[in-house]
């Protein structure tokens, strides 16, 4: 499952998802095509088999009729002209079952066309006679040359002294892509196939085809049967036949099938892009489990120990990439959640905390909150679970200024935060709405020089600034962490000034989760850092210039 959603939420598995949604609607339409496309044949099927059975019972009941004529009508002496015109007078039928023989025990002597058979003639063994009263033998493709129709056959049907010659196309198949079968039924319930000489109903006991041995696909079929079951008729084809016949309409349904596919899945990977959209995801999943928190360590310059972190929040999607606050921050601002967000953090730094700090060890521990969060009713409760008196953890907020803010409500703030013993720094100063004016007016314990300042090269402007923007602090009376430091180089400068009372940087450490911090201040405390010797402002400024 995680490795699904990872293919989803990746940029480069694009391709790979909508090939998914194409692959996958194509392979449902083209079924539901088939499975259209089948029904249809079934249906052609039973129209087939209907329209067969209609006609074959239409004969059967014709001749029953005609056989019951014939016992009454044809009443002279056998073969006299008398007997010969009632038989004639009897043929005149609309149905075309106009061949009437006379034929005494099986052997025929006269019909209405011939007065008399010349030779007696054999019609040899009956191709069955087990039919129950209404039929005594039927002859199928039976020759008619001796009957008076040379070079024809035809299929003979006897009852009682007479038979009558059913004309041929009676049984004609009705479709050119399916195999037809009409049978009449035995005495012993048997179908006795009677449209083709010598070939079996195609349908085992059971009424499941025969099918060929080398057919792989399964047969279609249909039987129907008179009410009275005395007629049946079978449509079966082969899946093999269908898609022969049916080849171009299959190429058809592929073509559209695909076509629909490739329209659909555009618009499923569409709104699946929507629903996971980072920020749609993000914002269904803003919970707390998903918050993660890292420490990064905050050196003391005046010690060379660690005396404090900052907890630097990140948020686990939903493939478990981890994903920095850059990403999810602005969201979390926009949509007024930065609350929810402090009281998330800090819960959560709470636990780790707690349950991973040795308890003899104090830790100084920098939260990020937004000025418009700066309210103590808001703070307190959720850093009250410090038990801040104890001493154990001293609670510092730096104060991320990404917005204009009230700055009456802010200063009442800091003033009470700070009653309690939670300690207040201008965070990312001398960038953004980090300014003079909050370090002037703000009672806040120090400030934190942005990055950008500690990281610059020294030939830059900003590298120039930096130290003057430690002295300018300083003179303020306020404490400074410089962040971002990166190389032993930047380290033993900022040491040099004298100005610095606190640095944070990869030289120290990364952000690390709670275990891992635990292990770099055990190492630290071991072997602390140089302590800075202090050393005075003024001259400092000067050598830095070099
Ligand atoms: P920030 O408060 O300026 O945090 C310091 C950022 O600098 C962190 O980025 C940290 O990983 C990075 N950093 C630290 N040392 C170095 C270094 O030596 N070199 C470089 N290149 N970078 C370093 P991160 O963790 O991505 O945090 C970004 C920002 O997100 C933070 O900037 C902070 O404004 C905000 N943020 C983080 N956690 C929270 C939070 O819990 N609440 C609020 N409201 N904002 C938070
Ligand atoms: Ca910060
Ligand atoms: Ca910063």
């Amino acid at each position: 499952m995680g490795r699904l959603i990872g293919v989803v939420l990746s940029t480069s598995h694009q391709w790979m998802v909508r090939a998914g949604f194409f692959l996958g609607l194509f392979v449902v339409l083209a079924c539901a095509t088939a499975g259209f496309g089948l029904h249809q044949v079934q249906v052609q099927l039973e129209a087939a088999a209907a329209a067969q059975l209609k006609k074959s019972a239409a004969t059967a009941e014709a001749v029953q009729a005609l056989f019951v004529e014939l016992e009454d009508k044809v009443t002279a002496q056998a073969c006299s002209p008398a007997f010969l015109s009632q038989m004639r007078l009897v043929a005149m039928r609309p149905d075309g079952i106009n061949e009437m023989i006379y034929m005494p025990n099986g052997i025929p002597v006269c019909s209405a066309n011939f007065a008399q058979f010349d030779t007696q003639i054999n019609l040899g063994p009956p191709e069955a006679t087990e039919f129950s009263d209404r039929l005594s033998a039927l002859w199928l493709h039976q020759p008619l040359d001796d009957l008076g129709y040379p070079g024809m056959v035809g299929t003979m049907l006897r009852h009682g002294d007479f038979a009558v010659i059913v004309p041929a196309g009676t049984n004609e198949p009705q479709l050119a892509w399916a195999e037809q079968a009409v049978a009449l039924k035995l005495s012993d319930g048997r179908l006795k196939r009677v449209d083709v000489a010598a070939t079996p109903w195609p349908f085992d006991a059971s009424g499941v085809p025969y099918g060929s041995p080398d057919e792989l696909l399964p047969r279609l079929w249909h039987v129907r049967c008179q009410t009275d079951g005395n007629v049946c008729v079978s449509q079966t084809t082969s899946i093999a036949i269908v898609l022969n016949q049916f080849g171009e309409w299959i190429w058809f349904g592929l073509i559209v099938s695909a076509l629909a596919a490739a329209w659909l899945s555009g618009l499923a990977h569409g709104m699946l892009r929507h629903y996971f959209a980072f920020e749609a995801r993000f914002l269904r999943n803003f919970t707390a489990d998903r918050i993660i928190c890292t420490y990064q360590p905050v050196l003391d310059m005046a010690t060379g120990r660690i005396n404090g972190c900052e907890v630097l929040v990140r948020w686990r999607d939903l493939d478990d990439r981890v994903v920095f606050p850059d990403q999810f921050l602005p969201i979390i601002e926009k949509r007024g959640m930065t609350v929810a967000l402090t009281r998330f953090v800090i819960d959560r730094a709470h636990a780790e905390l707690t349950a991973n700090m040795p308890p003899q060890r104090p830790l100084q521990v920098n939260f990020n909150v937004c000025p418009r969060d700066l309210d103590a009713a808001t703070l307190l409760p959720l850093f009250n679970r410090f038990d801040l008196d104890t001493g154990r953890f001293r609670i510092v907020v730096e104060i991320v200024e990404t917005e204009a803010f009230d700055f009456e409500k802010v200063s009442r703030a800091i003033d009470e935060l700070r009653r309690v013993g939670i300690g207040c720094y201008l965070d990312d100063f001398g960038r953004g709405f980090s300014s003079l004016h909050s370090l002037a007016g703000l009672s806040v314990d120090g400030v934190k020089l942005d990055r950008s300042f500690s990281m610059a090269a020294d030939a830059s402007l900003l590298g120039q600034m930096l130290p003057e923007a430690l002295a300018m602090v300083r003179h303020a009376g306020r404490k400074t962490i410089v962040e971002g430091v990166e190389t032993e180089d930047r380290l033993r400068m900022l040491r040099a000034t004298g100005l610095v009372d606190f640095v944070q940087g990869y030289l120290i450490s990364r952000p690390v989760p709670i275990q891992r911090f635990v292990q770099v201040l055990t190492e630290h405390d071991v072997a602390p850092r140089q302590p800075a010797t202090p050393v005075h402002a003024q001259g400092t400024v000067v050598a830095l210039r070099r």
